[in-house]
């Protein structure tokens, strides 16, 4: 066989990697369960978010963990029947948030972050998405003096440290910017920087029909079949078995299911979250987050797509819509929204490391095979720039970015797990 590869999930991750692979003269086939965009990729925010340079950290405060515990914002839930299971992986995640890790860590994200843009920009450019994306950035807003001063001091160290433009907007001047906005806020923050992608799935189906055209091929199959053969790796699918040199399991919040099942024990877990579409005629000039209270409010193709903040439960346990509840009754007080488009809400899950950072690399364990998921909050911002990464990796080029943060062996890992 010569320069080939499997990509095993169709999201922005997945798909950005093929496409970033093919590029390297590569034959690929990418192989997922359905269309490709059609889950996690689908039913985010839509942002590109070069204003993230630092990842979402578990809150230290005593007041928040308090406020968490009892369940009494709409930013944070979590399903009291999975505490259990996931406390593991909570309280790692609590550990890698304390000022010291979390800077280092902070490091490792922003390397990625800085990229967003520019790799975004190569795949839209020759897929001719131009007509999905907006270049308006996004508006952070703030209902208390608490977290407006903290949100403030924030935005300025990003300006200072990173360079990360933003204009901080009081009360009146935001009115003035959005008439729409019918709730007095205490004030925002204006990022400018940031896309805004008006149907997230239609971006990625449009970087999928970019690889298609350029010789790619994208079959339906179930990443579970993957197997080891002497020089390489196969997997089934609807075409029947399709083989190849090097696989790369980019499977999101269901890569647990294949790199457990192989032995390795990473600290994965997932931060669910929900949205709804309702309709509206009105006009924001940019989306609008208000991330204390947990709500997003974002103009799309579908109306306006309201989603929620985190729950932290089992990725496939029963949902609970309790904060989609919660961020419509907010959203309705913001905005002149009219009646849901769909009958029920969707839901998804953001594929979180307990240390924050994406899981990139080599398995250590298996030749050939390559790990590339974990982006959590920020996938749909990333999935270019680290697809360019994870392909230079497995194609043995000098990598554009510093690996050494992202690699799977970070993790505690027993060679004598797995048979030679
Ligand atoms: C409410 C919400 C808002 C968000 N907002 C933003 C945002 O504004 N900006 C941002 O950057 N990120 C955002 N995110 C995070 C972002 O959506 C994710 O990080 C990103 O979509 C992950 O992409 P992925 O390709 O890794 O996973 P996915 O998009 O989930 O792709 C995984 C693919 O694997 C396939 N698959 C799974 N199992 C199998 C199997 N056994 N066989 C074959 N195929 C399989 C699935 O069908 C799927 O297509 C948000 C997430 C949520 C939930």
């Amino acid at each position: 066989m010569g320069r080939s590869a499997l990509v095993l999930g169709g999201g922005m991750v997945g798909v950005s990697t093929a496409w970033h692979l093919q590029q390297r003269g590569y034959d690929v086939v990418l192989v997922d369960r359905r269309e490709p965009g059609q889950e996690t990729s689908y039913g985010n925010a839509g942002l590109i978010q070069r204003e993230a340079v630092e990842p979402y950290a578990f809150p230290h405060d005593l007041l928040k963990l308090a406020q968490v515990a009892l369940r009494r914002g709409n930013d944070v839930n979590y399903r009291f029947s999975d505490l259990l299971a996931v406390a593991p992986r909570l309280v790692e995640y609590w550990w890698n948030s304390g000022p010291k890790r979390y800077g280092t860590i902070s490091h490792g994200f922003e390397a990625l972050i800085r990229h967003s843009l520019s790799e975004h920009d190569r795949m839209i450019s020759a897929s001719g998405a131009g007509d999905l994306v907006s270049h308006e950035g996004w508006t952070q807003l703030f209902r208390t003096e608490k977290g407006f001063d903290e949100g403030t001091a924030r935005a300025r160290h990003f300006a200072r440290e990173f360079g990360v433009e933003n204009r901080i907007l009081d009360s009146a001047t935001l009115s003035r910017a959005e008439p729409a906005l019918i709730r007095p806020m205490t004030g925002a923050i204006y990022w400018p920087s940031p896309y805004s992608v008006k149907d997230p799935g239609a971006l990625v189906q449009r970087y999928a029909d970019l690889f298609i055209a350029g010789g790619g091929r994208v079959v339906h199959g179930d990443a579970k079949t993957l197997a080891n053969l002497a020089h390489g790796w196969t997997v089934e699918t609807s075409d029947g078995p399709v083989s190849a040199e090097q696989a790369v399991i980019a499977l999101g919040p269901w890569a647990s299911d294949l790199t457990g099942a192989m032995g390795y024990r990473f600290p994965l877990f997932v931060k669910r979250g929900y949205h709804r579409h309702f309709k509206w005629d009105g006009h924001l000039n940019a989306p609008m987050i208000d991330t204390d209270a947990g709500v997003a409010l974002l103009p799309m193709e579908r109306g306006l797509r309201v989603t929620t903040g985190a729950e932290f439960a089992q990725r496939d346990a029963p949902p609970s819509w309790k904060q989609m509840i919660g961020s419509e009754h907010l959203a309705r007080e913001m905005l002149d929204i009219g009646e849901a488009v769909e009958a029920t809400p969707w839901i998804g899950s953001r594929p979180c490391v307990a240390d924050m950072l994406p899981i990139i690399g080599e398995a250590p364990a298996h030749t050939g095979l390559w790990f590339h998921f974990g982006h959590a909050h920020q996938g749909f911002t990333l999935g270019p720039a680290t697809g360019r990464l994870c392909a230079e990796m497995m194609a043995g080029e000098a990598p554009y970015i510093d690996p050494m943060p992202y690699r799977p062996t970070r993790f505690r890992f027993d060679r004598r797990a797995f048979p030679v």
